[in-house]
């Protein structure tokens, strides 16, 4: 029987690869911290059960395609009051998670052999996305040396050509944590805008930002000079602590495009009736919601970036945003360190566990010694990762490299 060409050019989540690694490890009675996946911990906002609770209906039927109107009209809102955005009914396209917003995205602008612009390293399931629609990546080089930005005109257009359909950007980004100026954000609006290129503006960690006057960034305040070229990704996975309730968004002004994503939407009918009606009720938080889980990460992301600053040998630079830090360690190759931490260490009977660079690169050899950390865990739980991480560097690099400290 035949896989398809399409599903051969996708990968299995590199966030997984060491699942069977570190079970046997937890089976063996190793305590393993995560670093590696990007889910927050902080707590759903408890309006989301009280609404679904407070539902009722005799029947749980499909709801509209598009989204219930409830959900769009609070998402339309959100961006009013919090991004002074606003948005009409139809620019906003309910859609199971981020990830599906993406995928229908993807399979609405791109035609086989046709390639979007996209900063690595990159989330890898853009590649997935990318791929089952046959688009190509095009990765936009950065390098830890440049604390991974990536916003240099000279070397977005230097990658553009006639197959271009779109640049792609996660701000705050994920693996990175790099989050763009506003000046940026502008030039990068203006280069799409001036070669007719879609920009995919994936805004899931928006959010997290943690400048002194950072704001809340949306490519969504270019509305007015991009409204043809500009699709917003989003989700209240990231924002909400709700990753479990599978709710996102595609919002876009181009209204071709809002009527090819439509016929996708209909293909699967509608999205979970339960997940969208406590959806539509996160967003009544307050301000004080976002103030006290800014205020978390931040502690969070210093003690990390802190740890690893002092670590000899690591390169690192401080991430304005998301709740990742990806940093150059002083090993070979990180996925063999890694495994190295789940079968040949322990402190105590722990270990840890992050991501591995490289599978968040498109160019093969890329990201070698370099590691992705969510800091998704309290500071006592990190500070603890960090020293197991700093431990189990300086014994990997005298057993395993034979390198004298
Ligand atoms: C988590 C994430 C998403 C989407 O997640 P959903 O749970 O499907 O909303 C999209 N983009 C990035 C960069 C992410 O990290």
């Amino acid at each position: 029987m035949k896989i398809s060409i399409n599903a051969n050019r996708c990968e299995s989540s590199p966030m997984r690869m060491f699942h069977p690694l570190a079970v046997a490890a937890k089976e063996a009675g190793k305590k393993i911290y995560h670093l590696n996946i990007g889910q927050p911990d902080l707590k759903t906002p408890p309006v989301f059960y009280d609404a679904i609770q407070n539902f009722r209906q005799e029947v749980l039927a499909y709801t509209a395609s598009p989204g219930m109107p409830v959900l769009i009209d609070a998402i339309r809102g959100y961006y009013k009051d919090r991004l002074n955005v606003q948005l009409d009914a139809s620019d906003v396209l309910i859609t199971t998670g981020g990830s599906e917003a993406l995928l229908l995205v993807c399979l609405s602008i791109l035609d086989p052999y046709t390639e979007i612009i996209v900063p690595e390293p990159y989330y890898p399931n853009y590649a997935t996305f990318v791929h089952a629609a046959g688009g190509t990546i095009r990765a936009l080089p950065t390098c830890p040396e440049e604390g991974y930005r990536y916003a240099i005109r000279e070397r977005i257009e230097a990658l553009i050509t006639p197959n271009t359909r779109a640049i792609m950007i996660t701000n705050p980004g994920n693996p990175t944590g790099v989050t763009l100026t506003k000046e940026e954000m502008h030039m990068i609006a203006q280069v799409a805008k001036e070669h007719d290129l879609y920009l995919i503006s994936d805004e899931v960690y928006r959010e997290f930002c943690y400048g002194e006057d950072a704001g809340v960034p949306t490519m969504g305040s270019f509305m007015e000079e991009i409204a043809d070229n500009l699709i917003i990704t989003d989700s209240v996975s990231k924002q909400f602590s709700t990753c479990g309730a599978r709710v996102g968004c595609v919002v876009t002004k181009n209204k071709e495009l809002q009527a090819a994503l439509l016929k996708f939407c209909q293909s699967r009918l509608a999205v979970a009736t339960m997940d969208q009606v406590g959806a539509a009720a996160l967003y009544s938080v307050s301000e004080e919601y976002y103030a006290e889980n800014r205020a978390e990460y931040i502690r969070r992301r210093d003690l990390v970036y802190n740890r690893l600053k002092a670590i000899d040998g690591v390169l690192v630079q401080k991430p304005e945003g998301a709740f990742y830090i990806m940093a150059a360690l002083p090993v070979d190759d990180t996925h063999k360190f890694q495994n190295w931490l789940l079968t040949s260490f322990d402190d105590n009977g722990d270990t840890v566990m992050f991501a591995p660079g490289g599978p968040f690169y498109e160019t093969p050899g890329k990201g070698i010694n370099e590691v992705r950390i969510a800091y998704v865990l309290c500071l006592e739980d990190l500070t603890r990762a960090m020293d197991l991480l700093e431990k189990g560097i300086a014994r990997y690099r005298k057993e395993v490299m034979g390198v004298n400290p």
